[in-house]
């Protein structure tokens, strides 16, 4: 087996820690957890108070300061213990990031020590009865009303952690006639009136997470709510665009965990179970089907590990992440089958967590973008499209379809289509943004 580099010994160290926390505050309720359909809200507080919300978020905003591998070894060991009630990736690693890269200061004063101590715990807001893959679709808006703040009308639904959220992340058009650059993003509070929480929907998997429809009925945003302030009105998709590589990333590192521990708790029923005079294990078909499910895990893991150490220094490309999320979860879906088969009827039987698994991993091939869309952003850049010549100023489109301009003086490298630029209009670093096109 190729060893793991990607993990130091404080890494290490946290996972532990880590473990210890699953091992006592989440492993013994999880069961009782999927049959109330939604995690104790206690676990949020307890996991605040232990340092295992927001790792990666700056100490003065109540983080740790840490790189983001200290969550990678969270969502390892969840999805490693089919714990997939617990939304805190998508809280720590997707929301909190959104403010910390986007807010105002006041926004992030306010708010991420708030989500790093588990008082709030963070959902976001895109998909909508009516468009889920097709974002530009999306219906909710937010109209600038005379004083200045904004009127919010839509509904959304699917929402991870949605149930328990005290923060959404609402994706919205403030300017429903100009497409993807009318869209904004706006932080909403649980209390404000008009914001309401739907049914918590019920599941083929994740039993436990408290997924739910949300309803913005004439919900007044005051312009403070916008994220990012008046500067980022209309920059909604541009700000989504970034971000969703590392919430790809998230699920096929999930993916991979998971298909891992499938494949051991599989080893381990077939040594036991008998047939036919002999072990399960002993069939050349069982012995086979692991092998080939070991080998296919194990270049996951390597290519996915690569994938965190980019993420790790800002150079994950959105093709990549595509891949990655687009092949690990097929994978894990393949490998949960295969792995329900070994079992026979056990297999089936919800006591075994491989039937958990195996329901769980169904969703890894839809959310965060369909499997079907990732082979569309990849086939965006094999060259298909032509790549920015180097020293190239724009304006550009952007994945999305959104319209950019690149700062004077921003670089572009040509090498292999692959390009960095800094965009003007949101004056941050954004890298490898490969499907970029001239105009
Ligand atoms: C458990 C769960 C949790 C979720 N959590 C969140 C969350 O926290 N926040 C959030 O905003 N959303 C969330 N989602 C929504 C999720 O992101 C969407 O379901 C997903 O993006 C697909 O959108 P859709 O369901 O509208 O499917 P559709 O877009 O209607 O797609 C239906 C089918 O058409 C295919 N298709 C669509 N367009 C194309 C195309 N151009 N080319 C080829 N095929 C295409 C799709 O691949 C799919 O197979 C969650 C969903 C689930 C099930």
């Amino acid at each position: 087996m190729i060893e793991r580099t990607l993990f130091n010994s404080d890494h290490q160290a946290f996972a532990d820690a880590f473990q210890r926390f699953v091992d006592k505050e989440i492993a013994p309720f999880h069961e009782a957890w999927e049959e109330q359909g939604y995690v104790d809200r206690e676990v949020w507080r307890r996991a605040g108070a232990n340092g295992f919300l927001c790792p990666s978020m700056p100490e003065a905003y109540g983080g740790a300061g840490a790189d983001r591998l200290y969550s990678v070894v969270q969502m390892e060991a969840l999805a490693r213990g089919g714990f997939s009630g617990i939304g805190f990736g998508l809280h720590s690693e997707i929301v909190a990031p959104y403010i910390l890269h986007y807010g105002t200061e006041a926004q992030k004063q306010k708010y991420l020590p708030l989500l790093a101590s588990g008082e709030m715990v963070g959902a976001i807001a895109m998909s909508e009865p009516a468009a889920g893959s097709d974002l530009q679709g999306i219906k909710t808006t937010a109209l600038a009303q005379p004083d200045g703040s904004y009127r919010l009308n839509g509904s959304k639904t699917f929402i991870t952690n949605g149930w328990h959220a005290d923060l959404v992340i609402v994706v919205a058009k403030t300017d429903p006639s100009a497409g993807a650059k009318g869209t904004t993003l706006l932080l909403v509070e649980r209390g404000m009136p008009g914001f309401e929480t739907g049914k918590r929907l019920k599941k083929l998997g994740l039993k436990a997470q408290d997924t739910s429809e949300l309803f913005f009925n004439d919900v007044s945003v005051p312009a403070g709510n916008v994220l990012g302030g008046p500067d980022f009105l209309g920059r909604g998709f541009i700000c989504l665009m970034e971000q969703l590589p590392w919430e790809r990333l998230q699920i096929a590192i999930g993916a991979v965990a998971a298909a891992q521990a499938a494949i051991d708790w599989t080893v381990q029923y077939v040594k036991d179970r008998k047939a036919f005079g002999s072990t399960v294990a002993a069939f050349q078909n069982t012995r086979y089907t692991l092998a080939e499910l070991q080998t296919e895990v194990q270049v996951a893991r390597v290519f996915v590990d690569k994938c965190c150490e980019l993420v790790n220094e800002n150079r994950l490309d959105s093709a990549t992440a595509s891949m990655a999320k687009y092949w690990c979860s097929d994978l894990q879906c393949k490998v949960m089958d295969e792995c329900v088969q070994l079992h026979g009827g056990y297999g089936y039987m919800w006591e075994y967590p491989i039937a958990r698994a195996y329901a769980d991993a169904r969703v890894q091939r839809i959310y965060g973008g369909t499997n079907e869309i990732m082979k569309e952003l990849i086939s965006r850049h094999d060259g298909a499209r032509r790549p920015l010549r180097a020293g190239r100023t724009g304006p550009v489109t952007c994945s999305g379809g959104v319209r950019c301009r690149l700062s004077p003086g921003a670089v572009v490298a040509g090498a292999g289509g692959h390009e960095e630029r800094r965009h003007e209009a949101v004056g941050a670093d954004v890298r490898a943004h490969r499907d970029a096109k001239p105009q």
